[in-house]
């Protein structure tokens, strides 16, 4: 498989901090899999509420 492109720059950007996920830096595989669960990335939620892990939309939708 080939590594994406912009890997170094999302990483640089991406909030998550969860350490064990392989799909950190690949944003495209990261959006596919939360969607998949109804779910939103990491960067949708601010450090403290993406510290929770709660990728819900419905938690989202209680933030915004
Ligand atoms: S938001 Fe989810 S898929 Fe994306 S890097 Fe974090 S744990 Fe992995």
């Amino acid at each position: 498989m080939t590594k994406c492109q912009n890997f170094k720059n999302n990483l640089k950007l991406c909030n998550c901090t969860y350490e064990p996920c392989s799909r950190k830096g690949i944003c495209c595989e990261c959006i596919s899999y939360h969607r998949q669960q109804n779910e939103l990335p990491a960067c949708y939620f601010s450090q403290k509420d993406e510290k929770i892990y709660n990728r819900t939309i419905s938690f989202f939708k209680t933030k915004n």
